[in-house]
């Protein structure tokens, strides 16, 4: 049996060339991205093939789009957030998807290369996104994506750490996120006899938790704590609003641990 992790692809992607492998890949996971923003919230699928001319016609009009008006983010730009057929103005949230997805990408390969570990991470990207977008707009944490993204984990843990010992602590720190998260949720809306945390934000942080490992609970806890006041005035003084999405926090604070660990550790301790 050959060891995954300890294959080298790099050899063949270093440079230019791995650069413009993980813009690829990044514009096309940012496509799939936008595409599970609409149609989760919707109720529809999101595996359905791209091909299908339901989802992909202008929700407008309803003419169906052409490889031209499908390029991620340069269409957008192209055709300056309008239909090429009816005018009606398309969001620019697509756009902000797309590029945020591109620029994960682009960057996770400048860390990890085009390694087995970084093609993982490089996949779990649109479904960090897309939940980062739902939890926004719908203030929820589908929990297909949260269980993808626990699944993909698994797949991190067994190409980065060796074998069943790494793997089994990576459950336990799952569990260890998950239980706490829980505990402080329900001490918290105790207090503050509101609900303070749902149940989708659990559910994140068991994902946190595989993929990150106990030794990064500190600097998730912190990170997630400070991006979650930042929102959560953002929130008040922008929106006016009270009751904020968690969601977003917890995924920028997962990020940047997932992507920067060992410079926040150094930083920490
Ligand atoms: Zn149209």
């Amino acid at each position: 049996m050959s060891d995954l992790a300890g294959m080298d692809f790099s050899a063949d992607f270093s440079g230019v060339p791995g650069i413009l492998l993980s813009v690829l890949i990044g514009l096309c996971l940012g496509s799939f991205a936008t595409a599970m923003t609409w149609r989760i919230p919707r109720g529809q699928s999101w595996i359905a093939t791209r091909g299908r001319a339901e989802h992909s016609a202008c929700p407008s009009c309803g003419h169906p789009l052409r490889l031209l008006d499908l390029i991620p983010f340069f269409s957008w730009v192209a055709l300056r957030g309008h239909c090429r057929y009816c005018g009606a103005g398309i969001g620019w949230r697509y756009p902000v998807i797309e590029l945020l997805t591109l620029a994960l990408c682009v960057i996770i390969n400048l860390i990890f290369g085009i390694t087995p570990a970084g093609l993982v991470l490089m996949l779990a990207m649109p479904f960090l996104v897309a939940l980062v977008a739902i939890d926004l707009e719908h203030m929820i944490l589908p929990n297909q994506l949260n269980l993808i993204l626990w699944v993909l984990g698994v797949a991190y843990i067994c190409v980065t750490r060796d074998g069943g010992a790494g793997l089994q602590s990576a459950l336990l720190a799952s569990l260890i996120y998950a239980v706490l998260s829980f505990v402080t949720g329900w001490a918290v809306s105790r207090v503050l006899k509101k609900e303070a945390m749902g149940f989708g934000d659990v559910k994140f942080f068991a994902v946190a938790g595989l993929w990150l490992g106990v030794s990064a609970l500190p600097a998730f806890l912190m990170l997630s704590g400070v991006a979650g006041v930042v929102m959560g005035l953002a929130w008040k003084i922008i929106w006016k609003r009270e009751r904020f999405p968690f969601g977003p926090s917890l995924i920028v604070a997962f990020l940047l641990c997932l992507i920067f660990l060992e410079q926040i550790n150094a930083l920490l301790y």
